[in-house]
């Protein structure tokens, strides 16, 4: 690290989060509390997201919780003349993997499992540093960040195979198949820790690098 930059809060400079004006922001009036708003679109002012940390621990719980019933329970069920089929996500992998699409397996469990799961454990990490207000690997901290609201607009194609699945099946009309509740499970997961991610507030990993700040909200 070369120097500690200077930070906006360390200059009682407020960033909206609207408009993302820079200012000092324009009193409405001294007897509202001493909230500061936005003199270019008015909104509410602070130097940090307002209760960061505790939203996107919420949001990220949900998702942990989310994450058992969208792996345990059916996210296909299949029926067709020879009877019917509920797979679960693992399910569907091995029998992707065991009917020799080896590679379409990899992509479900990578995208379906893997990528989530890790997802999940890098907002935790987040959060737990920031909380411990820890110096450790900022800049690599920010990057997984950056990589963890990245992936989040990806994270459908699990919903996605089983909609096009959906489709090709129905149109040969032997079999019907159905989205199982595990994809509602699924779905909950991907955006709840997507919310999870957009309530962080990637700003707080440099905060405990800096010399002096003036108290934030
Ligand atoms: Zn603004």
């Amino acid at each position: 690290m070369n120097g500690v930059p200077v930070t906006a809060a360390s200059r009682a400079l407020y960033s909206c989060h609207t408009c993302g004006l820079l200012s000092r922001g324009a009193d409405k009036g001294a007897d509202m509390g001493g909230v500061v708003h936005c003199p270019r679109c008015s909104a509410e002012l602070h130097f940090r997201k307002p209760d960061s940390v505790a939203r996107s621990w919420a949001l990220l719980i949900a998702a942990y919780i989310m994450y058992i019933p969208a792996n345990l329970l059916p996210i296909m069920e299949t029926s067709s003349l020879f009877g019917s089929q509920d797979d679960t996500i693992m399910s569907g992998v091995l029998y992707l993997w065991y009917s020799g699409s080896w590679d379409l397996a990899l992509v479900v469990f990578v995208a379906s499992i893997m990528v989530p799961l890790l997802k999940l454990i890098a907002m935790t990490l987040l959060l737990v540093s920031v909380q411990r207000r820890s110096v450790w690997q900022p800049l690599q901290r920010t990057k997984l960040y950056r990589v963890v609201e990245f992936v989040g607009r990806w994270s459908m194609l699990d919903i996605y195979v089983v909609t096009i699945l959906a489709a090709l099946v129905q149109i040969g009309s032997l079999a019907t198949i159905k989205a199982g509740p595990a994809a509602v499970a699924f779905g909950a997961v991907v955006v709840l820790t997507m919310f999870s991610a957009l309530q962080f507030d990637p700003r707080l990993i440099w905060d405990p690098l800096q010399k002096e700040r003036p108290g934030h909200e």
